[in-house]
């Protein structure tokens, strides 16, 4: 039997902001064993080498962009770059992501400040950034990751719970806009994974590892990995006629009466 060439990623281009750790780098590992060149985004310059490295070492295409997701005129120089150094841009992860924990009545305006342009407007400034990229190639797909806090209200995280909830509705929005240019939208949303990201709440928030296992119908943490094959499914053209969704990767947390 030929094997299919539905989820071949060979000569394309993948733009992934946070890809140097955690959920991010476990989709840049799957776009990347799929054949796509990657361009990992984020602050911390010795994290996106390490990544690069390992991605090239694999025989993938790989730079490293350092750049602040928020700052718009970076986001505008960055993809010039990749577009120089890579050639085009085909696929964009909107993954770079931070939470700050407070009630709504302890947070402050710099803290809502910070979650919502970090998680909610870099989508924005990326995606608007990419669509010239993509539209001239005749094509592309963006994947912009959300959380269980898109659908659950989070008592002790409403900047994040309102960028969350923002991303799905800015993807459905993007979704309908771009579709006319066979660019489909759609917005992941990890159940509890085993980050960095967690690893402080974990120790933030006591109980929270067992009350997340028997929360989870599968009864484990997800695993970075976990988000291979859901990216690779989003960026391929097995998914053209997947658009403006939310689809959970999440062991069924969200599905749990
Ligand atoms: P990590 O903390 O492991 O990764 C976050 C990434 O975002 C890092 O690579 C970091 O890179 C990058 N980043 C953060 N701020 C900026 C910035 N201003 N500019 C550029 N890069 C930035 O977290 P996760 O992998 O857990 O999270 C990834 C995404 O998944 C986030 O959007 C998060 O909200 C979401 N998510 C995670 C869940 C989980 O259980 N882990 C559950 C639901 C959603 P650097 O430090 O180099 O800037």
């Amino acid at each position: 039997m030929m094997k299919t060439e539905r989820f071949d990623l060979d000569g394309k281009v993948a733009v992934v902001t946070g890809g140097n750790g955690g959920i991010g780098l476990g989709m840049a590992r799957g776009l990347a064993e799929a054949g796509a060149g990657i361009a990992i985004v984020g602050r911390n310059e010795a994290k996106s080498a390490a990544a690069v490295a390992e991605l090239k070492q694999a025989g993938t295409k790989a730079i490293a962009v350092t750049a602040d997701v928020t700052n718009k005129d970076a986001v505008i120089t960055m993809v010039e770059r990749v577009r120089r150094e890579l050639g085009r841009i085909d696929i964009l992860v909107n993954n770079a992501g931070i939470n700050i924990r407070k009630s709504p009545h302890a947070l402050d305006l710099g803290d809502w400040d910070s979650v919502i342009r970090t998680n909610l407007t870099s989508a924005f400034l990326w995606s608007q950034a990419v669509y010239p990229a993509m539209k001239e190639t005749g094509g592309g797909k963006i994947i912009n990751i959300g959380s269980m806090m898109s659908i659950f209200g989070a008592s002790f995280a409403p900047a994040y719970a309102a960028s969350k909830g923002g991303i799905v509705q800015f993807t459905r929005s993007c979704a309908v806009a771009w579709a006319a240019d066979n660019i489909q939208v759609n917005a992941v949303l990890p159940g509890w994974i085993d980050t960095d990201l967690t690893r402080r709440a974990r120790q933030e928030i006591g109980g929270l590892h067992d009350k997340v296992l028997a929360r989870t119908p599968a009864a484990r943490w997800g695993a970075i990995a976990d988000f291979a094959g859901i990216a690779v499914f989003l960026s391929s053209s097995a998914s053209d006629f997947v658009t403006g969704t939310a689809i959970p990767v999440d062991g069924g947390f969200c599905v749990m009466g």
